[in-house]
């Protein structure tokens, strides 16, 4: 049997740091919500015992340092599986973007597994394991908008942001989220309201959420590729309601209401940026 898992990428609608802690992680608090973009993955089971990954892309391996890979790695591990699986994968999520597709991968992985070897291990115990593989990986697990505290594992469901339209818009540069979290000063930032976001995702408040978006990376990230203040600034003046960076980046992203007008906004950035997606909110 071949299982088929969708992997969502997600955006940022808040990233808050409050602190480094003892074992060298950053304390964070981010608010996070799933889009239509999503990778595919196809689990086939093997008759050897082995994992194997398969996809094409320039940017990703295909070996033990696939995160897919190692989500299913420490699935087997964990429940002592002598059972093969070969992973292929899809990609449609931009690479080294901020929209969390590596995690997205490792946590649709563990959610195919799950199925594949009849395992029904709760979601909660799943996305526990999630976070040996990286921070986003609970969250991916949960897949539904939630924040997500302490160095990502504390995760609490949310309701899903009002209707809206995202457009997405990616500069040709790859960032690295550890280079961005190196260069990130705690003494020079402005946290953004994380409680104002979580009472307009409660109001649906469309124009509150817009209003409140804030991730304290986006200026780390800004001064080191310039030119993603210039696709923001392109957001803005196009007319989206709420303009912000996604993750680390370099991908900003556009909130709109009203199809036509998200129509519009995509079409004047194509001609700007080279990577250029407009998508909906799954929540
Ligand atoms: P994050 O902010 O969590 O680092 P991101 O969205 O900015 O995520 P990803 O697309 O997840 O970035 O890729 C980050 C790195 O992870 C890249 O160097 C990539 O080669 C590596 N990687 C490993 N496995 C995968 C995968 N299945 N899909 C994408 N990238 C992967």
């Amino acid at each position: 049997m071949v299982l088929f898992e969708r992997a969502p990428a997600k955006i940022n609608l808040s990233l808050d740091i409050l602190g480094k802690r003892d074992d060298g992680y950053h304390e964070v608090e981010m608010i996070m919500t799933t889009i239509d973009l999503s990778d595919r993955i196809e689990l086939h089971p093997l008759d050897q015992d082995r994992i194997d990954v398969s996809l094409e892309s320039r940017y990703v391996p295909n070996d033990e340092r696939n995160l897919a890979f190692k989500a299913a790695q420490i699935f087997k591990t964990m429940y002592n599986i002598e059972k093969g699986v070969h992973i292929k994968i899809e990609k449609s999520i931009p690479v080294s973007a901020g929209l969390g597709g590596g995690s997205s991968d490792a946590a649709a992985v563990l959610r195919g597994l799950n199925r594949l070897w009849s395992m029904n291990i709760p979601t909660e115990e799943l996305a526990a394991l999630g976070a040996h593989i990286g921070s986003d990986v609970p969250f991916c697990v949960h897949n539904s908008t939630a924040i997500a505290k302490g160095r990502g594992e504390r995760i609490e469901k949310l309701p899903s942001p009002p209707s809206c339209w995202v457009i997405l818009a990616k500069p040709n540069i790859g960032v690295s989220t550890r280079t961005i979290f190196q260069r990130f000063d705690m003494s020079c930032i402005t946290h953004p309201s994380t409680s104002e976001i979580i009472s307009a995702l409660e109001e649906k408040n469309f124009i509150k959420l817009c209003n409140n978006l804030g991730n304290v990376l986006e200026s780390v990230t800004i001064k080191l590729h310039p030119e993603v203040q210039q696709i923001k600034d392109r957001m803005k003046y196009a007319g989206s309601a709420g303009v912000l960076m996604s993750g680390s980046g370099p991908t900003i992203y556009g909130l709109v209401q009203h199809e036509n007008k998200a129509r519009r906004i995509y079409n004047g950035l194509r001609g700007f940026c080279e990577e250029v997606y407009i998508v909906r909110i799954l929540g």
